[in-house]
């Protein structure tokens, strides 16, 4: 007899639907798997096999053949176990072949029948839902994740027999209306700018960078405290909507990081890749690449301590994500494209030891600074649009432990300046300032006279490249949105203008 259920694989941050055929017939007991199965995937004829064994289920001595369709591409994962074992319980009389029909099924089997969680369940479920289907069955330790997805049945099952129970009852399983998890997040305890005594021009530029979705390189002596104000980027930027959730959740269930009690993600992402990391943890990799930093970083913050550190080609792999906000990976089955809209923060002293330019205390030959410092490319450092000092606290400020202004408040300015920029660039395919281009650039970056006189007058004694004088315009407009000022104003032009003077001061 034959059967025939759907289920899906991932490639990339892609699902592709997979048909998976079964067929018992009379002949020599045989269990084989064609349509281009993984040698992970053909383990699972094992599996399913002893799981029935097991179970007292008894698969008849025929000889049992599966396909999984489409055959052109690699089925790679576990998660076919379980719509594997429901094939063939269809095609051996175990189950009616009808009650496969619109069901996705996923997940991985053991040998004693119980079934295990895999990654990547919400996007599969999505399809589901957009495909149509009656329900999904999945593991249930991936119950909740699944959950996520409105308007979907999810069935979650433990062992094998659960899955023959719901197959035959799906009405006794699934809920007239998943439980969608509104649970707010309670008021995180983590981090707050409110931390950070003194530092006042750096939590300026900080504020702008978020504001305006702006590149930000903090330079400064050891210990100062970058580290301490990139941590609280995420915690200024607006709060996630569902939507942004879901998709960040997205991202981190084809990793395989969700946790089982509470797998919504409800913060932005903020991820610090260690300084030796490889270039494909950072842009993802593997043979079918899943997600890396950057992709990991999506709708937060990449934070590079210690960026002159990290191998140039770490460095290099930044640059088209950060043009294209998204990551192409070409692999022999295809290109994978993973989403990439992060913000870059970096950190870095500015010489081997830390002190320059203070030199009573830097020891590095000016041979060693340059060096140092030519380890970010200008391509990349054309890239970032703010760069700003964080010099050491002084004793006194320390002493006091002025507090600063605490996130929450920073975030309501933040969320405005942001509001009017959507306002802005509503019919435009960009959101914020920090992605403004050629053409918009002229459009929406209008300067007073004055304005105009200042930046004109810098160009000549400066001479900007073309790169740099369109940074200067895109923070000036952030800067200008923080003032609610429709037009560039000369103040703001200043302002911007200072973010300029530290990359010319270290790298001219
Ligand atoms: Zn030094």
């Amino acid at each position: 007899m034959f059967a025939s259920v759907l289920s899906a694989a991932i490639f990339g941050m892609e699902v592709r639907e997979i048909q998976v055929e079964a067929d018992v017939s009379d002949g020599l007991p045989s269990f084989t798997m064609v349509g281009f199965p993984s040698a992970q995937v053909r383990e699972a004829q094992e599996r399913v096999r002893t799981a029935f064994k097991n179970n007292r289920l008894s698969l008849p001595p025929k000889r049992v053949t599966v396909n999984f369709a489409p055959a052109d591409m690699k089925k790679e994962g576990a998660g076919f176990d379980l719509p594997v074992a429901a094939a063939v319980m269809a095609a051996a009389g175990i189950l009616e072949p009808e009650l496969l029909k619109e069901v996705l099924i996923v997940g991985e089997i053991s040998l004693n029948g119980e079934i295990h969680g895999v990654s990547g369940v919400l996007p599969r479920v999505i399809r589901a839902r957009e495909l149509g289907l009656r329900f999904c069955i999945i593991p249930q330790e991936n119950l909740r994740e699944g959950r996520l997805v409105r308007d979907m049945q999810v069935v979650g099952v433990k062992t094998l027999t659960d899955m023959i129970c719901c197959l035959k009852e799906p009405q006794m399983y699934t809920y007239p209306e998943p439980e969608v998890e509104k649970r707010e997040s309670q008021e995180e305890k983590g981090v707050d700018f409110a931390d950070i005594c003194g530092q006042e021009a750096a939590r300026r530029a900080a504020e702008i960078a978020v504001s305006g979705f702006h590149n930000i390189l903090f330079i400064g002596p050891p210990g100062s405290g970058k580290t301490m104000l990139a941590r609280r980027l995420p915690t200024v930027m607006p709060k996630l909507t569902f939507e942004e959730s879901l998709e960040i959740t997205k991202v981190y269930s084809v990793a395989g990081l969700l946790t089982e009690k509470d797998p919504l993600i409800r913060k932005r992402p903020f991820r610090s890749p260690h300084h030796t990391s490889s270039p494909q943890a950072l842009a993802g990799g593997g043979r079918i690449p899943g997600p890396g930093e950057i992709t990991l970083a999506h709708r937060g913050v990449l934070f590079l301590d210690e960026m002159p550190e990290f191998s140039r080609k770490s460095l290099e792999i930044l640059r088209q994500p950060l043009e294209d906000k998204e990551i192409h990976l070409s692999r022999a089955a295809g290109t994978y494209t993973f989403p990439a809209s992060f913000m870059l923060a970096a950190a870095m002293n500015p010489c081997p030891c830390g002190f320059y330019p203070d030199m009573n205390r830097c020891r590095c030959t000016p041979g060693e600074i340059t060096h140092y410092l030519g380890k970010i490319s200008q391509p990349l450092l054309e890239r970032i649009d703010i760069c700003t000092e964080v010099p050491a606290v002084s004793f006194s400020k320390m002493k006091k432990r002025i507090q600063g202004e605490s996130s929450a408040k920073i975030r309501e300015r933040v969320e405005a300046v942001q509001e009017i920029q959507r306002k802005r660039y509503q019919k435009e395919e960009i959101c914020f300032n920090g992605e403004l281009d050629g053409r918009m650039l002229e459009k929406y970056c209008v300067l007073t006279r004055a304005a105009e006189e200042i930046l004109e007058q810098a160009y000549g004694q400066f001479q900007f490249s073309t790169r740099a004088y369109h940074k200067i315009l895109k923070v000036a407009r952030t800067i200008a949105d923080m003032e609610k000022s429709e037009k560039i104003q000369s103040e703001h032009i200043c302002e911007a203008l200072t973010y300029r003077a530290y990359d010319k001061k270290y790298w001219s």
